[in-house]
């Protein structure tokens, strides 16, 4: 990537390979979490050492600390274009996040979701709420008519903004104002579209994302939303800080949604760093970012094409928009197989599997239970590593082609 946008840790990391020599990692598992930007290792190494209790100590380093969780939690709200009245609540994960909104979300709510979602939209409201599976759209207009069709009052939608398998984005502000047209909500899970596009949190109701998968460390993701459903359901972590008074019967739980539904001590390193990763991103500022992304990223579905045997995989066809991230199978070759020997043999790190979207992926390869490869790319990602990547390819398949 461009020298002038923000680096990341670790881009002088050697693997070794079968035969004994090593090379520099090419990392194309940024969909599953990025490396930490050194911005973000920078914030942690200086709140390391400060670092003590939030909100109820009464010492200095607990009031310093308190006020940068909540100044984080402020940056964050930025971040995403949430309004002021939004609730900005720090969870561990998307996944997380997702739960802690199906169980605030009235039980009477008709959740309408399509079968293409990631699990962690989908088997967090299978259990608890009447849920309406959409089949697979054929295209982005489809999408949104559908949704349109299945939404009523006071149901929900939801939805990912950019695919965690095709990287294709999803129509998320059209989809927003069908279901605020028939008086739906809708739920985004940004869990890809934030580490790659700016959000408009403000066309939807919540947005869940993931600090791991933004350039910072494991742990701390955010829900962020309108608090009338977070401010009136128990929380599902019960504990200190969630609740105002407690009595030998009673429990009263605190008002505000971020207290009520961060109990225990927080992640507040986390907090930090996402809020981090925030404020390096806006610096960066997202028209290079996002030119950056598509000058490597069309010079790798470029590479791609050209490898015989290769079939990137799409919802909506080759020319839909999508953030950096390719799927593909390769004729001839198993996912693990193919994914295990560009490790092994060239020193590059794709993915292999379902991608915790087994409905989707089931559609892509054809109706059948296979595994698929995902290649995706971020702020380390440099034209060498593309270049790399797609030359292993055709290494591959000539060999298997010879053989
Ligand atoms: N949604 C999408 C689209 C994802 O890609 C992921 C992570 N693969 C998740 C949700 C879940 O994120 P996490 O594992 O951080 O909870």
């Amino acid at each position: 990537m461009d020298s002038a946008l923000p680096a990341v840790a670790g881009t002088d990391v050697r693997v070794p390979l079968a035969d004994g020599s090593s090379v520099p990692y090419a990392n194309f598992d940024y969909a599953a979490s990025a490396p930490c930007l050194l911005a973000v290792k920078e914030a942690l190494d200086l709140a390391v050492p400060l670092y003590a209790s939030v909100h109820r100590g009464a010492g200095r380093l607990s009031q310093l600390t308190t006020r940068a969780y909540e100044d984080a939690r402020q940056t964050v709200r930025r971040f995403a274009g949430a309004r002021r009245d939004d609730a900005v609540i720090f969870t561990r994960n998307t996944t997380d996040s997702m739960n802690l909104l199906a169980s605030c979300v009235p039980l009477d709510t008709t959740v309408v979701v399509f079968e293409s979602e990631h699990h962690a939209n989908l088997l967090s409201w299978l259990h608890r709420h009447f849920v309406v599976r959409l089949p697979m759209p054929a295209s982005a207009e489809e999408a949104v008519s559908a949704a349109a069709s299945a939404l009523s009052p006071g149901s929900l939608l939801v939805v990912t903004a950019a695919s965690n398998v095709t990287g294709e984005l999803w129509p998320v502000e059209e989809l927003a104002a069908a279901a605020h047209a028939r008086g739906a909500r809708i739920a985004v899970d940004a869990a890809q579209l934030a580490p790659h596009r700016p959000m408009k949190m403000s066309t939807v109701d919540y947005v869940a994302f993931s600090g791991h998968k933004l350039y910072a460390p494991f742990g701390a993701g955010v829900l962020i939303g309108r608090g009338d459903w977070l401010a009136a359901a128990d929380p599902y972590l019960r504990g200190g800080g969630a609740s105002k008074l407690v009595g030998p019967d009673t429990v009263v739980w605190a008002d505000d949604p971020q207290e009520r539904h961060e109990a225990g001590s927080p992640n507040v390193l986390g907090a930090l760093a996402i809020s981090a990763a925030c404020s390096a991103l806006e610096a960066a500022g997202w028209p290079s970012l996002v030119a950056a992304e598509e000058r490597l990223l069309a010079r790798l579905r470029l590479g791609l094409s050209m490898v015989p045997g290769l079939r990137e995989l799409s919802l909506w066809g080759p020319e839909s928009p999508r953030v950096g991230i390719v799927s593909f199978v390769v004729d001839g070759w198993e996912a693990r197989a193919l994914a295990q020997t560009l490790s092994d043999h060239y020193g590059v790190g794709v993915r292999d599997g379902k991608m915790c979207a087994h409905n989707l992926v089931r559609h892509l390869h054809g109706g059948s239970d296979g595994s698929i490869v995902r290649a995706s790319i971020g702020l380390g990602t440099t034209r060498a590593h593309v270049d790399r990547l797609v030359t292993a390819l055709a290494d591959l398949t000539a060999a298997r082609a010879a053989a």
